[in-house]
Formats: structure tokens, sequence, C-alpha cells
């Protein structure tokens, strides 16, 4: 089953005012957009969610992937904006524990950790975890 959740650029805005919140990020500037498949490559592959920051100026831009940015790509599994977005903004929350990128293996079970953070945290929020 594919868990494809997909909202406007206004709900995300919404939704992000509300996980800034939670994950007490309330000190950051943050500028939330949409990208298309051009938008959003990082290291040669076209990802999800994309952030630019600067941590001392507490200052972020995050890019999240559209729907019509999926289709760019024939993605067979388009994503759940919202944990997409969460994913992102616990980088913010956890920026000091990066691992350096030249250290491939630890970067990549880092973006994974994230991911499964953040889906299990829009998980609890719609109350679809069980017991
Ligand atoms: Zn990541």
């Amino acid at each position: 089953m594919q868990s494809e959740y997909v909202c406007s650029l206004p709900q995300l805005k919404e939704l992000m005012a509300y996980w800034v919140k939670k994950l007490h990020l309330e000190a950051w500037d943050i500028k939330l957009e949409f990208g298309n498949a051009k938008d959003m490559v990082l290291d040669d592959e076209v990802v999800g969610g994309l952030t630019n920051m600067l941590p001392v100026e507490q200052q972020a831009q995050i890019k999240i992937i559209t729907n019509e940015g999926w289709r760019e790509i024939d993605a067979v599994f388009p994503q759940d904006m919202e944990v997409l977005l969460v994913h992102e903004l616990l980088h913010l929350a956890w920026h000091p524990f990066m691992p350096d990128e030249d250290q491939k293996t630890a970067v990549m079970s880092w973006h994974r950790q994230l991911h499964s953070t953040a889906k299990l945290l829009v998980e609890l929020k719609r109350g679809k975890c069980e017991k």
C-alpha cells in the first residue's frame, strides 16, 4: 500500500507551524517552498526534501517535492509530504549531531534514522500507531 499524503503549500505551512512548536524550533526563521524534480537534486539523485540552513543565524530554507515532481521522475512511491517536512525539521533540531559529509555510510544511516523518526511522529499524531 502506498502512503501518499499530498497537500497544498498553505496546508503544509500550517503543518509546519504545528511541528515547529512540537519540536521547539520557534527560534528559527524557516522559508518553506515546493520544488519540482530539477530543484530537488542531492548527490545526483532526486530527493523528497532539501534543507539549506545557517545554524548560527538559525535561518533555513526547506524545499519539499510536489506530486508533479514525483511524476516527472516516474516515482513508484510518492511520499507523504508531512513526513518529508518533519524529516527536514529534524535536520534543524539535530544538526549539531550530523556526521561529516565524507562519511557516506554514516550520513545515509543518519538520513534513514531521521526518516523513520519523522514517520513515527506523524503516525503518532494521526493516531495510527498500534498498541
Ligand atoms: Zn535527511
